[in-house]
């Protein structure tokens, strides 16, 4: 019953997009989710936050935390996709570079995954919205998600509730199992996540591929 419910929240949401242009998170006006004016004036992160990872935009921002709280708690799909169609766009440069590296076939893309239990839960991985929109700005053999690579085991504390780095390290250790991992040999993969606080989930993620044989993966993140 409850997942009955939960998926008709994700269409009832829907439905109201096409009837009702969203009102903007930041400007409120009626015209998309977040209007690309409110999106130039949100403080850019530090790009580089680790080696290989880098993020857009500054997570202390209140717009951006607002979208990223109603898409993981309020089935704003809407507000992921957008998200994902920036990050396209902000990162166009690093994804052409990789894809010239790569020679023809596609970049593979990897949302964090969350754990089954918190899937059932809450309906939706919001990774997985943002990596969908990411990889859809652009043709299939150039980007392509892959959801059956790195599955999440246990149900972490929130990096973000932790608060020291070992913590976290500690937090996340072992907290991710990969799959199928024959179709990861010398790829080049792209790690999606909406919040990065200390890296840790991405650096974690991004051992686990390069000890399975990827040859270049790097982590993508809305906000830091
Ligand atoms: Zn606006």
């Amino acid at each position: 019953m409850e997942k009955v419910l939960l998926k008709l929240k994700v269409i009832l949401n829907f439905l109201l997009e096409i009837i009702l242009p969203s009102k903007c998170l930041g400007c409120k006006k009626r015209q998309e989710i977040l209007c690309s004016d409110c999106l130039d004036r949100i403080d850019k992160a530090e790009r580089e936050t680790e080696k290989d990872i880098l993020a857009l935009y500054d997570y202390r921002n209140p717009i951006i935390k607002d979208a990223i709280w109603k898409l993981k708690y309020y089935h704003k799909g809407i507000i992921g996709q957008k998200l994902g169609q920036v990050l396209f766009i902000e990162f166009l440069e690093e994804i052409y570079s990789l894809k010239t590296f790569n020679e023809g076939s596609p970049i593979y893309v990897i949302p964090v995954p969350i754990s089954q239990e918190r899937k059932r839960s809450r309906g939706y991985n919001q990774t997985e919205i943002i990596a969908k929109s990411f990889c859809n700005q652009t043709d299939k053999n150039v980007l392509k998600i892959k959801t059956n690579i790195i599955f999440k085991n246990k149900n972490t504390i929130p990096q973000a509730k932790l608060t020291n780095r070992n913590k976290r390290l500690k937090n996340i250790k072992g907290a991710f199992e990969i799959k199928n991992r024959e179709e990861i040999k010398n790829k080049i993969i792209i790690i999606i996540d909406d919040v990065t606080t200390t890296g840790g989930t991405m650096l974690e993620i991004i051992n686990l591929l390069k000890k399975s044989g990827a040859k270049k993966v790097i982590g993508f993140a809305v906000a830091h």
